[in-house]
């Protein structure tokens, strides 16, 4: 692993080589970003050009004994703590911190890596910050998180904050064109549902089974359009039956609705603004069958079905109340 072979993120990266080059290594990182956006790997990759013994110029090198000890989770002076349970307890931290009172075993760095730190209790964040505030020598903390604002605002503060940005498209597609035999269609649906998080693009592609999905998705919201209720709840209870299925269902349908009002508006928006680009066919089909007001009507709905699941209520009686309003909106109907 080297920091070359990450995608994006070159502000960050050019940051940390250069504190690792300069030997002007922080205390405290925080890497904030969604779920799949690199932070782990960037997390890693530091650790390793921190403790690398290559050249100055090209550290990690990936081929020293730390490197490759580091890589394969086996260097002493690199720890993981992940929540135990729903959170990371004070005890893990008490732990941490007997640990990186002690010298490093070599001569590097102690590197401390936090998974999801925003799980840390109250409690484990204060003592945490004990220990920031008189960080033992040549010890690292860098701590993941989605949202930085969870942590205590002293920990931020006496941390160096970096936020990972979405990767751009061009960018995306270089890196899954090469990788992935699937359609130039697949990948750009894939790159636009990923809002720029690489996890999220990967995971697309590498489970064929979310396109199946997907497919099931859009038949439920077909059969809804065509009037075809019944076969819609069928095959609705049988694709959703968690909360986590419906939210994910909810929000492909409002993608999907949203790409009928923008292709009604602008014909040639395939190229740019269509997110579900790999059902062109079908949706120039709905898209001339539907009015605009009747696509608004849906959005709505669609909007109100997601409220009602965020405040709890029933998702299979919401799903039905949305699909049965979808049913009487659309002019399909007649
Ligand atoms: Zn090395």
């Amino acid at each position: 692993m080297s920091f070359n072979k990450i995608i994006g993120q070159k502000i960050i990266i050019e940051s940390l080589r250069n504190a690792v080059k300069n030997n002007k290594v922080s205390n405290g990182y925080i890497f904030s970003g969604p779920e799949g956006c690199g932070k782990k790997l960037m997390a890693h990759t530091f650790a390793m050009a921190l403790n690398c013994s290559g050249t100055a110029d090209h550290r990690p090198c990936g081929s020293c004994s730390s490197c490759i000890r580091t890589s394969s989770g086996n260097h002493p002076d690199v720890g993981i703590v992940r929540p135990d349970g729903q959170s990371i307890k004070i005890r893990q931290i008490r732990y941490i911190i007997s640990e990186t009172a002690k010298k490093p075993f070599e001569n590097g760095y102690k590197v401390i890596i936090f998974e999801n730190a925003e799980k840390m209790t109250h409690d484990a964040q204060d003592a945490f910050l004990k220990t920031l505030e008189e960080p033992p020598d040549n010890t690292v903390f860098i701590l993941l998180v989605e949202n930085y604002s969870l942590l205590l605002p002293a920990i931020v503060s006496r941390c160096q904050v970096h936020r990972f940005k979405p990767i751009n498209a061009s960018e995306l597609r270089d890196f899954l064109g090469t990788r992935y035999d699937c359609s130039s269609a697949e990948i750009e649906s894939a790159i636009r549902h990923s809002k720029g998080v690489v996890g999220r693009a990967l995971e697309l592609l590498t489970d064929k089974e979310s396109f199946k999905i997907r497919a099931a998705y859009i038949d439920i919201l077909e059969k809804a359009l065509l009037g075809s209720c019944s076969e819609a709840l069928l095959l609705a209870s049988e694709k959703i039956a968690s909360r986590e299925e419906a939210e994910k269902f909810l929000e492909f349908s409002l993608s999907w609705v949203r790409d009928l009002i923008v292709l009604r508006e602008n014909k040639e928006a395939y190229g740019s603004l269509i997110i579900n680009t790999d059902n062109s066919e079908m949706q120039s089909k709905h898209n001339s069958a539907l009015t605009e007001d009747e696509l608004n009507s849906i959005i709505e709905i669609i909007k109100k079905t997601i409220m009602y699941i965020r405040h709890n209520v029933g998702i299979k009686n919401s799903i039905e109340v949305m699909l049965f309003n979808i049913a009487e909106v659309s002019s399909y109907n007649g």
